[in-house]
């Protein structure tokens, strides 16, 4: 490399420099910058805290939204990061679950109950309270159906063993519980989610 430079150079080099640091001595850092822009974006936001729905670690995450006070504004999420205040992961994630604003706001999520018939390749959207009605008709016709209270042999059992019960990682204690208790109150033997319940 030619480092060769003339007098005139040498000076324009210099007031590049000069120009420079000065600006970092008054605060245009470009480190400094770029961390207020990004904390002016949170500012307005709506924080709410939540657990990460992928596997059974089930990391505090903080939910970051806009527009949830205003009025004729559809709220949206905006940022989510890990929860610096979470006893599991003092506010880590790992690449899913950094990744989860794509996961939100991705086109394919399923946003609401679907139906498909028996021999139908048409899935049809369907209202919550119509899907919650036919997973409870669905529950009690084969609860009915297939409840043993006694084992062959005379024993008491009280088990339902025609139907499983899949939970949710990302529920609170309290919810774990009572989803618990509802469970094997029914008799279902066949209940797991990927935290173990
Ligand atoms: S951030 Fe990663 S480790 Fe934590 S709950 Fe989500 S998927 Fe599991």
């Amino acid at each position: 490399m030619d480092v060769n430079v003339n007098r005139r150079q040498f000076f324009k080099i210099c007031a590049t420099g000069l120009g420079g640091s000065s600006l970092a001595a008054l605060g245009f850092a470009p480190g400094a910058a770029l961390a207020e822009v990004r904390e002016f974006k949170l500012l307005r936001t709506t924080e709410t805290r939540n657990t990460c729905p992928y596997c059974s670690v089930g990391c505090g995450i903080i939910l970051y939204s806009l527009g949830d006070k205003a009025k004729n504004a559809k709220a949206e999420i905006v940022h989510i990061e890990g929860d610096a205040d979470h006893p599991v992961n003092r506010g880590t994630l790992c690449p899913k679950g950094a990744g989860l604003l794509d996961f939100v706001h991705s086109p394919s999520r399923l946003r609401y109950p679907e139906y498909r018939a028996p021999g139908s390749s048409e899935w049809k959207r369907i209202s919550w309270d119509e899907a919650f009605d036919r997973v409870a008709r669905l529950m009690k016709d084969d609860r009915d159906k297939n409840f043993e209270a006694k084992s062959k042999d005379g024993l008491t059992v009280n088990r339902w063993l025609s139907t499983g019960f899949l939970a949710a990682s990302a529920s609170a204690n309290e919810t774990g519980y009572l989803t618990h208790k509802v469970v094997r109150s029914l008799g279902i033997l066949g209940f797991d989610n990927q935290a173990r319940v």
